[in-house]
Parts: structure tokens; sequence; C-alpha cells
């Protein structure tokens, strides 16, 4: 299904909002689709017999508590710089997060991306830059670049925190573990690297739809709609034929594998997932700046249910902290901090 004119469009949000089928369940499992389908309002769109909840799709709100902890103990030493995008300054690990030791006199930097830290560290051979590595499968590409052009221009004083996610593993503990999901919208992003193929064994597994869809709201009612129809079906719907084939970016993939290997990794919410994570590889960890044992997972407000979110257990506004204790101001969880979090977009945009 590829319909791209308004009138088509017209069409399927008709169908999505008069469906008077079985109640349908969905989840969408990229941060950035949660963002844009909160921005557009999709979830007022649809009958009240399709609910779409967020599942595990964003990397800050995944990672945990034990791993902001880590970043902290190092920024102690004041000859390390804790090199971090945006996001993660703000996620409080057991009583800290990063901008509260900045604040104190640690050396913590915002970065857009690994390639500018590493001119930083060229520019500043004295000092040890670490830099929090978090995300999935697109992110994890990108940190492998990285490692390559540090190698390439011999730099020595750069090391990686690392806290990498694959989507696979954890897609198959929601369909365990979360009765009632009934298809999943593809996390974007993460498809370009990986291709598609990652979901047709899932989908074969637990005959589930997927939907591939782009980041535009006329892409995400055409991947809700296709996983309405194909309900109870082990199908494939690539939407976002532009940039994700089936096999994905085999030169990112050969890059990513070159550096680094499947572990075992700790999730918020999920807890400890068999082989959901990437480390350095042996011979690359003199890069690692002490990744291995991170699996704390507590928030520092006991009464914060971002857990339940993370997993499609509960949404926003059941938390009981949420809209009162917990706004973007006055966050108590990590799903309230980044932009792409679910609380965070359930507040903004007042989604239901
Ligand atoms: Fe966590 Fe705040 Fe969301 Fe509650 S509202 S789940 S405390 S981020």
């Amino acid at each position: 299904m590829c319909i791209n004119s308004e009138k088509e469009i017209d069409f399927l949000k008709k169908f999505l909002r008069e469906y008077n089928g079985p109640q349908i369940k969905l989840m969408e499992v990229c941060g950035t689709h949660t963002a844009e389908i909160s921005h557009c309002g999709i979830s007022d769109m649809l009958s009240p017999r399709i609910s779409l909840v967020s599942g595990p799709g964003c990397p800050v709100c995944v990672t945990v508590t034990s791993y902001i902890d880590k970043l902290i103990s190092l920024s102690d030493d004041r000859t390390n710089i804790i090199v971090s995008f945006g996001d993660m300054l703000h996620v409080t690990g057991k009583n800290m997060n990063l901008k509260d030791v900045k604040v104190e006199g640690a050396n913590v930097l915002m970065v857009y991306s690994p390639m500018d830290m590493i001119k930083l560290a060229i520019q500043n051979p004295t000092k040890n830059y670490i830099f929090a590595a978090v995300g999935f499968e697109t992110t994890t590409a990108a940190y492998a670049m990285a490692i390559d052009e540090i190698i390439n221009s011999n730099i020595n004083n750069i090391k990686f925190l690392t806290s990498l996610k694959t989507m696979p593993a954890a897609i198959d503990w929601v369909c365990k573990n979360q009765n009632g999901i009934d298809g999943f919208l593809a996390p974007g992003h993460v498809s370009v690297v990986t291709g598609y193929q990652i979901y047709i064994p899932i989908a074969k597994k637990y005959q589930l739809p997927f939907a591939v869809a782009g980041f535009s709201g006329e892409q995400l009612i055409q991947g809700i709609a296709s996983l309405v129809l194909n309900k109870g079906k082990a199908k494939i719907t690539n939407l976002y034929r532009s940039v994700v084939t089936e096999k994905g970016n085999e030169a990112a993939q050969a890059l990513t594998l070159k550096y680094f290997e499947p572990c075992d990794a700790s999730w918020r919410g999920f807890g400890e997932i068999e082989r959901s994570g990437m480390k350095l590889r042996h011979e690359y960890e003199k890069f690692d700046a002490g990744s291995s044992n991170l699996y704390l997972d507590e928030s520092h407000n006991p009464k914060c249910c971002c857990a339940k979110v993370l997993t499609g257990e509960l949404n926003p506004n059941q938390c009981p902290l949420f809209g009162r204790d917990c706004t973007p101001q006055n966050q108590q969880g990590a799903c309230m901090v980044s932009r792409e979090g679910t609380c965070y977009n359930y507040f903004i945009n007042r989604r239901k």
C-alpha cells in the first residue's frame, strides 16, 4: 500500500476514525514517531477501538540509572570531560544529573555528533574525553564511524561509556510479556540501517504485522491503517521506500560489527534482555570507559512509572505524578526529559 493523494489519505483517516471491528492495540517503537504522532494529534483521529501505545523507542529513556551514576562518577576526575547529546544531561541518576555536576565544576560538554568531540580532542590532547554513547542501531553505526576516525587519526584521548541497544530483542520482549499488542509501527531510523529484514522473524513468530513508516503524518496514518488491515498476519509493510530496503545499509552494518559485538543489556523497565545490546569488541576495549555491570534500574522518585510506560503497560496519564509533580519543567523521570520521551510528548501535546 502506497498512497499519496490527499483524497486517499482522507479515505484512510475516515477508515481509522470509523473503524468498528475488534479492539486493536498498536505500539510505536521510535521516539521520533512518538513525537510526530503527538504533534499531529494522530491518537485523537482514531476510533476508540484502536489504541496506540508507545514502546521503548527513546534511547535516553531506556538507559538505566546506574549508567548516569557511572558518568557522574567519571566526572569526579576533573581531567575527564564528559561529552554527551543534550537530553542525557537532564536525566537524573540516583540523586543527580550531569547538569547538576556541571554546575559544581565538573567538565560536561554537549555536542551534536561524536565527530564534534573528535575535533575538540585533537585540539586538546592533554584532556580525556569520555562520550556518553547511548542509542540504537542507527547511533551505534555513527559511533563505529567515529572509532574508525579515531584509529585512523591516531587519537589517544577518547573513550566511550556505552549503553547501546538493539531493537529486535526489545520488541520480542514486548510480544512475550505484553499480551495484546496487535502490531508495531517499526522504528524508521533504525530500519534505514538494519533494513526491514530484522522484523521478519518476529512477525512470523507472533503472527503480527509491522509497518515501516517515515515521519510525516501521512506516512503514519498509512502505517496505522496497514496494521489494522493486517491484524493477525505476519505482514511487513514498507512505506518508507525512499530510504528503507529489506537489507538496509550493509556498509554501516559491517562497520558496526567491526568494532562492536552483541551482548546482554539492561533496559529501564525491562530488566536484562539477552543479546539486546552491543559492546566494544575485546580488541577495542581500550576505548571503553567502564561500561560493564550497569544494571541498577531505580528511579530517584519511587512513584515514577517510567518502567511501565516504556513497556506499554501504562499510558503517561496513568502515572500519579504526570502533569502535576512531573512536568517538562520539573522532570521526575526519564520519559519526561527527552524530546522523544513518551511523557514529554503526552504533556506537550495533550495526547489521549
Ligand atoms: Fe516517569 Fe514522570 Fe512519566 Fe510519571 S509522568 S512515568 S514520573 S516521566
